[in-house]
């Protein structure tokens, strides 16, 4: 058996980032950027105004008071959108509002509360009464004062997120250079299993798998391709895993342990160079790993949990680092034990629970029983319990470590 490190390491180490493709700013959200982002013009291309108010100049305000108002001539009004037209000369003001550029001339604004349009008694004619000083620069945004022209907005990289979306969208592009997402081909295999929408004849249960790694496949950033479910066949496994030799990766379910129809196994070794593994782990023990014409291959074990578990120690790193991502490791938390598992042949047990905050820390609850078929049990789980291959059993009050599934990868 090899240690679970070693397994992550040595599937890892052969992954390489994916090459890059032009994709508009919003389908790239997730993405990683192939190229340096540099603003071709600053943004705010000008200086505007931050209030709705009077473009001023600041001087012609001072000693302003609510009892005794400076009182200027307004020349125009100014909405956002609109070029600048009339300048504000000594003694005058220009209605304005949020965004539009400042006239020329003006130095501030005073927004329309500290004005007489606040205090109609105050209004006269033809003016606006400004009832206290304004500063130079008071309720200005500076042309630049978001980005500058030629400035390096972002690096290489950089994963967009829905603010560098919004960034790249105020720069005006249209495509930007991403880390392309892996095409992900997935196979189930055995006799027993049925699609979804097929009846069941005795002896059959739906196929589980494809559905829960391609789901996993695609929260990860990857693009799933499901190849169907291959019979315990050589013929149709040969066929099956040929027809998913133009993606990334392929990853294929059941069939690597040691039953007499484990065919994927002498499929996989046939078709390309391929390991069989015993991971110290539980559940998922039984792991293939190789690669078939170039494409790496995972083979899952077959029992739904085991697949999933694996999943996330093994193939989230390989679908992260394609991506370009530097983040493949979930956050692991301590947390307080509720139930107890045991672990007597020395694995690393990965137990399903449920983490919920208590007081300043957490309290994880395991999810029912574990056996590796009971998929409900992952579905209540929001992490997964790790007990330490020299650690026998834990229980209710334990210090334990927990892996959580839910949260954004840390590095
Ligand atoms: P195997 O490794 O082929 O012996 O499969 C181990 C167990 O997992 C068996 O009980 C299979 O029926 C079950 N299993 C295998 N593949 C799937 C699947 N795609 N969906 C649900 N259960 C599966
Ligand atoms: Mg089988």
């Amino acid at each position: 058996m090899i240690p679970v490190e070693e397994a992550a390491e040595r599937i890892l180490a052969p992954v390489r980032v994916l090459e890059a493709e032009r994709r508009s700013p919003l389908d790239a959200l997730g993405q990683v950027l192939a190229e340096d982002v540099r603003a071709a013009f600053s943004i705010p291309p000008a200086d505007n105004t931050a209030m709705d108010g009077y473009a001023v100049r600041a001087a012609d305000t001072a000693g302003a008071r609510s009892d005794a108002p400076r009182y200027l001539r307004v020349v125009g009004e100014l909405h956002a959108g609109r070029a600048p037209g009339v300048a504000v000369e000594p003694g005058t003001a220009v209605r304005i509002m949020t965004g539009a550029p400042i006239p020329p001339g003006a130095d501030a604004v005073v927004q329309f509360e500290l004005t007489t349009e606040a205090s109609p008694g105050a209004a006269k004619a033809g003016l606006v009464g400004v009832l206290r000083p304004a500063s130079p620069g008071s309720n200005v945004r500076r042309a630049g004062e978001d980005v500058r022209e030629g400035q390096l907005v972002f690096s290489a990289g950089v994963e967009l997120r829905p603010a560098e979306v919004g960034v790249l969208a105020s720069l005006g592009l249209t495509s930007i250079a991403v880390v392309r997402r892996p095409r992900v081909a997935i196979l189930s295999t055995g006799d027993e299993l049925r699609s979804p929408g097929e009846a069941l004849a005795p002896g059959t249960i739906y196929d589980a798998n494809s559905y829960s790694v391609a789901a996993l496949v695609r929260r990860y950033g990857g693009e799933p391709t499901l190849l169907g479910i291959a019979r315990d066949r050589a013929d149709d496994l040969v066929a099956r895993i040929r027809a998913g030799l133009d993606s990334d990766l392929l990853i294929t379910s059941a069939g690597v342990s040691v039953g007499d129809y484990d065919l994927v196994k002498e499929v996989l070794a046939a078709e390309g160079e391929i390991g069989f593994w015993q991971v110290r782990m539980k559940p998922g023990r039984p792991l293939a790993f190789g690669q078939i014409r170039g494409v790496p291959v995972v083979g899952l074990p077959g029992n739904p949990v085991a697949s999933m578990v694996a999943f996330e120690q093994f193939v989230r790193p390989a679908i992260l680092k394609m991506l370009g991502k530097r983040r493949h490791r979930k956050p692991e938390i301590e947390a307080r034990l509720v139930g107890s598992a045991d672990n007597r042949d020395g694995r690393r047990c990965f137990v399903r629970a449920s983490v919920a905050r208590e007081g300043d820390g957490y309290v994880a609850t395991v999810t029912g029983p574990q056996g590796s078929g009971i998929l409900t049990s992952m579905s209540q789980a929001n992490g997964l319990v790790v007990i330490p291959e020299d650690v026998p059993e834990v229980t209710t009050g334990d210090r334990v470590r927990v892996q959580m599934l839910d949260w954004p990868e840390v590095e």
